[in-house]
């Protein structure tokens, strides 16, 4: 039996971990459990933008973050129309992004939090709440290398909820998703490619499916630099039909238009596609409990222009550990709550143009638009692309919204643009 942590995070991913190092950096006695054991996989593109790497480099990452391949802008295309965009320079996030599988990724950063003091235990999962009018205590099952179960209880004055997309802890609390917000599914597999030291995330942005149906969505190539690429292609769930949509044969479909210079065909793959989905807008809630708190997929932090999680599991954990702090520091746990005002006030604006325009691109006229006759403008198209991936200096704020009626205009100028 382990001694009651302070605080008990559920789930090791990025949002978790990061928890774990935030809060044993403030001196909280704290422990992350997480089920499987490290190195772990977890399906993902494996692309890290700018806001991912400052908050890699906050946590006291050093340039070489081991196993990361180093990129440094974005290249998006619609059909043969190409764009290639360095990224940004920005007051607070660096010029530079990576790539690296999840299993590296989240394993370097479980043994960061632990070497500044937080318990890491894998192999141990969260089975059941322990209720007395409120949650007062996790039933953990820890299974050791000879099979063995050890079931115990622990009552930890907070619980962090780390536990992905599906948060069936955070379902057992009474969270629920909004189901008028945006949700994504996406798929991705492994090739091997002789390019995969290209320093560009590329993105293909006119998806289709066999019929040649515009979805909205993208299709994205992230090199690995090691000889190996991941393929993925991710759809939102705003149009019709979204739920009968098989994510694999659009992949199919993308891989079989990959630009030549990838090298890519059916002996190339290396693993088959696999799928997961991408709680968007932080549609999940409540957020806070009395004694408990959702960082990352479980809050629905997923941004819907773009389908990256990763940046926001860190900066929602970071976020949440600065209240659990507080909460704990006066004894005050109603301190906790003020993680939903937190959010609201640094993601709210964005995510309400991202919901609207989550539900435009549902629009196959709009999808068109953007993608023929936006991409010609280069401004408008380097604009969309900052904003997608959430890099405007405070001051540019409002670029967002002028952005999405720029597109809006573009609609109703050309509904039919003609496709080359
Ligand atoms: C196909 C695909 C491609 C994607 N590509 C990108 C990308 O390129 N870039 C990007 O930024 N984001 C991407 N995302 C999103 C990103 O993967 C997630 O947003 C991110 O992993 C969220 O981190 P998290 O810590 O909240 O959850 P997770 O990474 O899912 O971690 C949750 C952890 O909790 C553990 N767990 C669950 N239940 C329990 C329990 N009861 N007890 C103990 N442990 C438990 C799980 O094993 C898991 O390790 C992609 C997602 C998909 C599906």
């Amino acid at each position: 039996m382990t001694s009651t942590p302070q605080v008990l995070v559920i789930g090791g991913g990025p949002g978790g971990a990061a928890a774990g190092y935030w809060l044993a950096r403030a001196g909280v006695d704290v422990t992350v459990v997480e089920k499987k054991r490290y190195p772990r996989e977890k399906t993902c593109g494996d692309g890290l933008t700018p806001r991912a790497i400052r908050q890699l480099l906050d946590m006291g990452f050093e340039f070489d973050i081991p196993n990361m391949h180093r990129i440094n802008g974005l290249r998006a295309y619609a059909g043969d129309l190409k764009i290639e965009m360095p990224w940004p320079q920005h007051t607070v996030y660096p010029s530079w992004g990576g790539v690296i599988r999840r299993a590296d990724l989240d394993m370097e950063v479980a043994q960061l939090a632990a070497r500044q003091g937080a318990i890491i235990r894998d192999g141990t999962e969260a089975v059941a709440i322990v209720e007395d009018g409120g949650l007062t205590g996790v039933e953990l099952r820890t299974k050791d290398g000879s099979g063995e179960v050890e079931i115990e209880r622990v009552h930890p004055a907070i619980v962090v909820i780390a536990d992905g997309s599906l948060s069936r802890f955070g379902r057992a609390l009474g969270t629920y998703r909004r189901r008028d917000y945006p949700y994504g599914m996406a798929v991705r597999g492994y090739f091997e490619s002789p390019n995969s030291t290209d320093d560009m995330l590329e993105s293909q942005l006119n998806i289709t499916d066999r019929e040649g149906r515009a979805m909205p969505g993208y299709g994205w190539i992230f090199p690995l630099g090691d000889g190996t690429i991941n393929v993925g292609a991710g759809l939102v769930s705003s149009f019709k039909g979204w739920k009968d949509i098989n994510t694999s044969r659009i992949l199919e479909a993308y891989v079989d238009r990959l630009p030549a210079y990838w090298e890519v065909n059916a002996d190339s793959q290396l693993t088959r596609p696999v799928g997961g989905k991408l709680p968007m807008a932080f549609s999940v809630g409540p957020k806070v409990g009395p004694n408990w708190i959702l960082v990352g997929d479980a809050s629905g932090a997923v941004n819907p222009f773009n389908g990256e999680g990763i940046d926001y599991a860190y900066e929602t954990a970071r976020l949440a550990s600065r209240f659990i702090t507080e909460a704990l520091g006066s004894g005050d746990l109603t301190r906790l709550r003020s993680y939903d005002d937190a959010i609201e006030d640094e993601y709210g604006d964005y995510h309400r143009v991202a919901r609207v325009f989550v539900n435009a691109i549902g629009n196959p006229a709009v999808m068109k638009a953007l993608t023929t006759v936006g991409i010609r403008s280069k401004p408008l198209m380097e604009w969309t692309l900052k904003v997608m991936a959430n890099l405007l200096e405070p001051e540019e704020y409002g670029m967002a919204e002028r952005v999405y009626h720029t597109i809006e205009r573009l609609v109703k100028v050309a509904p039919e643009p003609a496709v080359r």
